[in-house]
């Protein structure tokens, strides 16, 4: 019997499948906790009705889920599908990643890679912010750990280090090139938005920092998610994650408006541009590292 399963091209990620489904588990702790301030890694997960402390049986990744038929098995209170969701997703993401590089270092990283967008994209979906321990943590991580191992693996290190900084400056830059243009349009059209300017201010002056950082419908945060990406991806990554995003943010709009019938998208650009990452990082082309 062809057992295919035991192939070596499917045991990795059938490996990185089982491994994203633990990940998934601790990203959903992840966006929960960190916008709040809180440990990621005490106490243990409780049921957010009735407090009870979840044993670790009760905390397997999607199998306790299903055994429990998505009820707290204290009080009966209904558990969100979005927790076996998004660690089934991670799961997928992380099997399709192994697929796509092998067994590599640099697998490794982009496994890291995803988590992070993945988190980034949950946060900013719930709450309009992108943590700085992701965005600028990211950013650290591409810039100094993502060429070493490129260097590992033979990669000049003028190369990976010059593409890593040069992809963190485009992909930054770029964003908030964007940012700022369409907060200068919107000065001139004389356009509000709900928080910008805040009732009764006026719009922050070339004297002000706000100026420079504070734009409408964007959050700095975007940009600095951006400049990690471009860090991970390299100046032609950056380039191919702008287009990706902005198809990825249309598609999304458009869901979201079908779904909610409302054209006033209320996420920001961060769902939008760690999809685009993640299409570029899958794409079958070997198109960055330029
Ligand atoms: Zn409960």
């Amino acid at each position: 019997m062809p057992w295919r399963v035991l192939d070596e091209s499917y045991g990795l990620p059938l490996v990185a499948l089982a491994f994203g489904l633990l990940v998934g588990s601790f990203l959903n702790v992840v966006v929960h906790r960190l916008p709040r301030g809180e440990s990621v890694i005490r106490p243990r997960s409780r049921c957010p009705a009735c407090r009870r402390t979840i044993a670790a049986w009760e905390n397997v990744p999607l199998l306790s889920y299903l055994w429990l038929r998505g009820r707290c098995r204290g009080c009966g209170a209904r558990i969100s599908a979005r927790y076996p969701a998004v660690e089934v997703f991670t799961g997928l993401l992380f099997a399709a990643i192994a697929f796509r590089y092998g067994p590599s270092a640099m697998t490794l990283v982009w496994l890291a890679f995803a988590a992070a967008l993945v988190a980034a994209a949950l946060i900013d979906f719930e709450h309009r912010i992108i943590p700085d321990e992701i965005s600028l943590g990211g950013l650290l991580v591409g810039l100094l750990a993502v060429p070493a191992v490129r260097v590992l693996e033979g990669t000049t290190p003028q190369l990976a280090y010059g593409a890593a900084f040069a992809g963190a400056l485009l992909g930054g830059g770029i964003l908030w090139l964007v940012g700022f243009a369409h907060a200068r349009v919107s000065v001139l059209l004389g356009r509000t938005f709900e928080h910008w300017p805040e009732p009764g201010a006026s719009y922050p002056r070339p004297g002000e920092l706000d100026y420079w950082t504070w734009f409408p419908g964007m959050g700095f945060g975007d940009v600095k998610l951006f400049a990690m990406i471009g860090a991970f991806l390299g100046p032609r990554g950056a380039l191919e994650t702008l287009i990706a995003a902005s198809l990825a943010g249309l598609a999304l709009g458009l869901v979201w408006i079908a779904l909610r019938r409302r054209a006033d998208v209320p996420f920001g650009f961060g769902p939008a541009i760690a999809a685009g990452a993640l299409l570029v990082l899958l794409s079958p082309y070997r198109l960055f590292l330029i």
